[in-house]
């Protein structure tokens, strides 16, 4: 936290949205790191001993958390750490420094900050998107070194700092309020995403400021402000549209129970977004029409390894029987890009985003690709499934995805395995599927407007300075769209929109308005969604 004041009068501070709400309470600064221990007189043998103590602890100290975590995927970021922590080349390169005489702390911190000099520890290897997860490890470990314990944030505070590392947002309870407001961070992250489906208001790319503690703090994550020792005018102003916005969640609610539709009298499909079955406990299947995308390359960034036939299929069938006779599609393995697993994605591309992911790694990787295929045709036995292939840019990878799914049939019938059929639809994310729309033979269209967008305006989805150009009812995203949909219509197959967009209710009556019937939402955004659906036309925000 570099170059800031402590700023003691009312201030107003930008930042942007990363997961909407308001939320009021104390300031609480998060300190940047773990300090370093006392020089104390050692030997590589004790060091040594000290850092596999350290890392023994960080392990029960991870495995305590995952027990405690919430659904939305909190577990599974914790399970990556899991996985690093297994990891040799984290490990080893440490202990050689020790063994050369290097203290374990500066040993630890040189090679999980850095990466090995030989490029293959863990700052190369495991890329941008495990950085957060990687610094969380070091940060846990370094001051499980120092002596230290866990900093805690207090209940409903409006936490502040650089960024956060995923154990510190699991380890905060969240539930009496709060919020988030970070000045470095974005909208993408995986806290943002864990902010968004437990509904914690978050802001990233904050203004650079110093605090006191304790100042009081209005977090507003509808208008993008974080407003610290605000005057009274400005606090009960905040407080009447707390109260409102508490009301409009309790009429929103009301949606939740019946079928989406239209004031006209058009039934929407509204399905849900997930990433684990843990989100399953607190949701209710009657309130939703399945679930339109399981990214289920979770389940494999979770696992040590891959995760085998068995393990995959017990995931997917506890899915199909939560969803009981409403259709589930699950998105086969969407690597690479922002999403590398070790083993697996292509380390060291230029451009991970335009290299090999989605189904162009999982062609790459048949075997894997097959596996997963006859998990999910094994839980088709249960109800009805439907699969969608990510990235798909020629039809040539449908195809190519069908021969595998047809032997992936013939090992399950070779085995006498009971399955299921089910429906091979594709994302259309990428700008080239959407203009030859109509060459792609798919049996269904998920539009992934993340994506869509940051490949047709050339922008990454976390850059915050060119978010400006990130607009999705712009001209061009707005088109590709609309050609979709038609396709659709022309040809009788569904088309759906899967990306943040279909739950944000400031585009769902122009999707609407499209022709869209059916979109697919994060389980936080399904109450507003099927809301703005039903007035949609009808004059409320
Ligand atoms: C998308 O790109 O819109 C999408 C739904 O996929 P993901 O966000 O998982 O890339
Ligand atoms: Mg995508």
């Amino acid at each position: 936290m570099t170059s800031r004041r402590k700023k003691t009068g009312s201030h107003r501070l930008r930042g942007d949205i990363a997961s909407e709400g308001l939320a009021f309470g104390p300031v609480f600064a998060l300190r940047d790191s773990a300090r370093m221990p006392k020089a104390v007189k050692s030997t590589p043998i004790r060091e040594r001993r000290k850092l596999k103590q350290a890392l023994a602890t960080a392990r029960e100290e991870i495995e305590r958390l995952i027990e405690q975590a919430p659904g939305h995927g909190g577990a599974n970021v914790l399970d990556v750490q899991l996985a690093i922590l297994d990891d040799k080349k984290l490990v080893e390169p440490a202990l050689a420094r020790i063994a050369e005489g290097t203290p374990a702390w500066v040993a630890w911190n040189q090679t999980v900050a850095t990466g090995d000099d030989d490029g293959d520890a863990v700052g190369a290897g495991y890329a941008a998107a495990r950085d957060s997860d990687t610094r969380d490890l070091r940060e846990r470990v370094s001051r499980i070194l120092a002596g230290e314990g866990a900093e805690s944030v207090p209940y409903g505070a409006i936490l502040i700092a650089d960024d956060i590392a995923p154990s510190t947002y699991l380890e905060t309870d969240w539930s009496l309020s709060g919020g988030i407001a970070l000045f470095g961070g974005s909208v993408a992250s995986h806290i943002s995403m864990l902010a968004r489906a437990h509904g914690v208001p978050m802001l990233v790319g904050l203004d650079r400021a110093e605090f006191v503690d304790g100042a009081p703090a209005l977090l507003d994550a509808e208008r993008g402000e974080l407003v610290v020792n605000a005057s009274a005018e400005e606090l009960g102003e905040f407080k009447t549209r707390s109260i409102c916005a508490s009301e409009r969640q309790g009429r929103e609610a009301m949606y939740l129970p019946g079928p989406a539709m239209t004031p006209d009298g058009t039934r929407i499909r509204v399905g849900l977004n997930m990433v684990s079955p843990g989100e399953l406990d607190s949701l209710d299947p009657t309130h939703c029409d399945g679930v339109g995308l399981v990214r289920t390359e979770y389940l494999f960034q979770r696992a040590r390894g891959l995760p085998s036939e068995k393990t995959q299929f017990a995931v997917y069938e506890r899915i199909v029987e939560w969803a009981a006779g409403r259709p589930v599609t699950f998105r086969t393995l969407d690597v690479g890009g922002d999403k590398p697993i070790a083993n697996l994605s292509v380390e060291s591309e230029a451009n991970p985003f335009l290299g090999v992911r989605g189904i162009r790694l999982a062609l790459r990787s048949p075997a894997v690709l097959r596996m997963q295929f006859r998990a999910i045709l094994r839980a088709a036995a249960d109800g009805p499934v439907r699969v969608m292939l990510p990235m798909v840019s020629v039809p040539d990878e449908i195809t190519a995805a069908l021969e595998i799914l047809d032997k992936a049939r013939d090992d399950l019938s070779r085995r006498k395995v009971r399955c299921g059929e089910v429906a091979l639809g594709m994302m259309v994310e990428v700008p080239a599927a959407a203009i030859a729309i109509d060459e792609f033979d798919a049996d269904f269209y998920s539009i992934g407007s993340n994506d869509l967008i940051q490949y047709t305006m050339a922008v990454s989805r976390d850059a915050r300075d060119l978010s400006v150009l990130v607009k999705p009812d712009g001209t061009a995203v707005r088109r590709l769209i609309e050609t979709v949909i038609a396709h659709g219509r022309e040809t009788g197959r569904e088309v759906s929109l899967c990306g943040d967009m279909g739950g944000d209710p400031r585009y769902i009556g122009m999707l609407l308005d499209m022709g869209l019937t059916a979109l697919s939402v994060s389980p936080a955004a399904l109450a507003r969604t099927k809301a703005t659906i039903a007035l949609h036309g009808g004059g409320e925000d």
